[in-house]
């Protein structure tokens, strides 16, 4: 079996910011490696574990402390877990921190006019249009990371450029053992 820590890579960031994108790539280049991971996604989940809650502060604070939950068991046990939840919240954040087995902030940072230029999913012209209420960055406020472990440019990087870095710093922590002589993304 491959040598691997457990960790909590937790990716923070407005909805359209590249979070899931970003996520996905590393998920497939860490499993290729053969390393055990487990991706946790807002979006996933929502229809799931928590799909009774909506996004009022308290039912955003129960969504993250039933994720850290899971997060906090995978981690414990080996995995390597990416989770990819807006978040907006410092003090939820440091929470997850504190519960989870080596917690790595990472910030995906792109403007607000990035985000809402790409607008993916259709719901920031739904959020302006007064359509759509408790919205990150419009209507709900966005709590940018204190002091992250990372941040990454999505609207001065590719998704690829910024999943490289995000590897590398997992290797240079010694959370997953160094792949020598690839770049193999980015
Ligand atoms: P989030 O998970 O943060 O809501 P998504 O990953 O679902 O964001 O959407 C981000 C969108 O931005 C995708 O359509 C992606 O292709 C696009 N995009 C453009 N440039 C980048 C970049 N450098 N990094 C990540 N995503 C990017």
């Amino acid at each position: 079996m491959i040598e691997q820590k457990g960790f909590t890579l937790w990716m923070t960031g407005l909805s359209g910011a590249g979070k899931t994108t970003i996520a996905r790539i590393i998920e497939d280049e860490l499993k290729a490696r053969g390393l055990r991971i487990e991706r946790l996604d807002g979006d996933v989940v929502r229809q799931s574990l928590t799909r009774d809650l909506g996004f009022t502060k308290e039912d955003r604070d129960k969504n993250i402390e039933r994720v850290t939950f899971v997060a906090k068991l995978l981690s414990r046990n080996d995995v390597g877990v990416i989770a990819c939840f807006i978040s907006p919240y410092q003090s939820v954040r440091d929470m997850v921190r504190a519960e989870t087995t080596n917690f790595i902030e990472v910030f995906v940072d792109a403007p607000l006019d990035t985000c809402i230029e790409r607008d993916v999913k259709g719901m920031y012209a739904k959020a302006m249009a007064g359509e759509i209420a408790n919205f990150t960055g419009i209507s709900d406020p966005y709590e940018p990371p204190d002091n992250p472990e990372i941040t990454v440019h999505t609207d001065q990087e590719t998704p690829e450029e910024s999943a490289a870095s995000i590897i590398r710093y997992l290797e240079e922590q010694g959370f997953i053992p160094v792949e020598v002589g690839t770049a193999a993304v980015g």
